[in-house]
């Protein structure tokens, strides 16, 4: 079995047009599938809201950005009835927010001598939820940075983009936008904030106290290390476990959408939930 329930599109900061995703995804063979744009549903619009395409199951889905401590973490929402009018009103605030941190991070890269690149950076989000990978984009374009990572590292750090980001959703209002339209809440890749043991879990008591009922266990490619200590994490909090590619683009990350999930059998699973 494949899924991949963690993927990005045109409309946030992926590569490939929603069209292009969904036949990626189905080529890959993956029978699970839902597209989770930063902040945005706008995929959506485009390929509508087909609960199938071919042999594959269809979640609706999307990747909020919160705050939780002064730290960005980001939260899933998966399966919420449409029309989703909390979500969408929320989703209309984070907009407003992104432009204006869009805006910021081009006045501060002209302050340290890069022209235009708010100009760019728009450019590359052609209209989409504007993101750090646009900017990225631009510097790399630009010759300011050899590589995408590069262009994290030396120009937009979370460092770097400090107090900026600290405008987000609170994380429990994020996990409310999702549930007041039916949806399930799910924490993204815990395992990239970096935290110690004991702020995950205090990160994932304030999750499920919140209204969280899920944790992302595989986000694309991870050590099994990983994977054992977040399936234990799951069971503690009695979370559901997911799993994403957390697919941007053809040759970074992952080459492809899908994730065959080895866990253990024992941890109830966002496939079964949707599946019954
Ligand atoms: P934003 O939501 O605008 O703050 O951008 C965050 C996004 O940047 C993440 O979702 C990743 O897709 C991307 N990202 C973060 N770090 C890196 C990196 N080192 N290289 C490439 N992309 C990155
Ligand atoms: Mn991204
Ligand atoms: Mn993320
Ligand atoms: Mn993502």
């Amino acid at each position: 079995m494949q899924v991949d329930l963690h993927t990005h599109s045109v409309a946030s900061d992926g590569v490939l047009s929603p069209q292009a995703l969904l036949d990626a995804a189905l080529a890959a063979g993956v029978t699970l599938f839902s597209i989770t744009d930063h902040d945005t549903l706008a995929a959506y619009d485009e390929i509508g809201r087909l609960g199938s395409y071919g042999a594959m199951r269809l979640i609706p889905g999307i990747e909020l950005s919160a705050v939780w401590q002064g730290r960005v973490v980001h939260i899933l929402g998966y399966g919420f009835r449409w029309p989703a009018c909390t979500l969408a009103a929320g989703i209309d605030t984070q907009r407003r927010r992104r432009d204006k941190r869009a805006l910021e991070i081009g006045e501060r890269l002209a302050r340290r001598g890069i022209e235009n690149a708010f100009e760019g950076a728009s450019r590359h989000a052609a209209g989409g939820s504007i993101g750090r990978p646009h900017f990225a984009r631009y510097l790399v374009e630009t010759g300011a940075a050899r590589s995408m990572d590069d262009a994290f590292k030396r120009w937009l750090s979370d460092r770097a983009v400090a107090g900026l980001c600290a405008h987000w959703a609170a994380l429990t209002e994020a996990v409310d936008w999702i549930r007041a339209d039916g949806g399930t809440a799910v924490l993204a890749h815990p395992a990239k904030y970096q935290l110690t043991h004991t702020r995950l879990r205090e990160l994932l008591g304030d999750f499920v106290s919140g209204g969280g009922e899920g944790l992302e266990v595989i986000c694309g490619q991870q050590a099994a290390s990983t994977t054992r200590d977040l399936a234990l994490s799951c069971a503690r909090f009695g979370l559901m476990a997911s799993a994403g590619s957390d697919f941007h683009e053809p040759q970074a990350y992952a080459n492809a959408p899908g994730i065959r999930p080895v866990l253990p059998a024992d941890l109830r699973t966002l496939w079964d939930h949707f599946s019954g």
